[in-house]
């Protein structure tokens, strides 16, 4: 069998990179989205080991110097990392394995695995960035705050991936990242 790729997703908070990874999970076979841990608390409907493995910042710690995580990041006062034994064992056993990161730990797998495709989510426009962030109703006022300031910096960093998917239209941006996948080759 041959080995799956291993495909990182990134992009501003609010761009759309989970609800396109949503549909690409339903309408590609063989996906399989990798679960992070982190330690920021659970929003309200998010279950652990579905979502996030929701970790103390000290266990977090510890799994850093155990290294347990392909990479891991601050983000919004929070760490966020990848469980490395799982996205291994899902490439060995021929899936497309999908990791929905922020920018600085999509970096650190492009380091550390520089076969991985690099997929950029793109808002139309910081003003829809923001429409979104506040219409999906999760984040206070100072994490949006930070969350659009992050975002100018992550948007200056777009060139360095393989695949710049502008989110304006979902099925079109969906649509065009299923046809990515089913079309990777190498
Ligand atoms: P991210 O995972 O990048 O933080 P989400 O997938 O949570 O972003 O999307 C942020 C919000 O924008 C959600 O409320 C989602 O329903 C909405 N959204 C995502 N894609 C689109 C789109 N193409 N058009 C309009 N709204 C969208
Ligand atoms: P949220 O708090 O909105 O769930 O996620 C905040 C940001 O962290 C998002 O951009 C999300 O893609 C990113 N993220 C989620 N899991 C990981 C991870 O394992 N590593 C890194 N570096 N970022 C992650």
């Amino acid at each position: 069998m041959s080995r799956g790729h291993l495909i990182v997703i990134s992009g501003p908070s609010g761009a759309g990179k989970g609800t396109l990874v949503k549909r690409l999970i339903q309408d590609v076979a063989n996906t399989w989205i990798s679960v992070s841990a982190t330690t920021r608390p659970p929003r309200q409907g998010e279950r652990n080991g579905r979502e996030y493995f929701f970790m103390s910042r000290e266990a977090f710690e510890k799994a850093i110097e155990q290294d347990r995580f392909l990479e891991w990041a601050e983000y919004d006062s929070n760490l966020y990392g990848t469980p490395m034994g799982s996205v291994l064992e899902h490439i060995d056993a021929g899936d497309e394995v999908i990791l929905e990161i922020e920018v600085q730990g999509a970096a650190a797998v492009k380091k550390r695995m520089p076969e991985c495709k690099m997929v950029f989510v793109e808002p139309p426009s910081l003003s829809i960035l923001e429409e979104r962030l506040r219409g999906r109703g999760t984040n206070s006022e100072a994490s949006i705050r930070a969350r659009m300031e992050t975002a100018k910096l992550e948007l200056s960093r777009k060139l360095e991936y393989d695949k710049l998917l502008v989110n304006d239209d979902l099925d079109t941006a969906a649509k065009e990242l299923a046809d990515y996948v089913t079309g990777l080759t190498d």
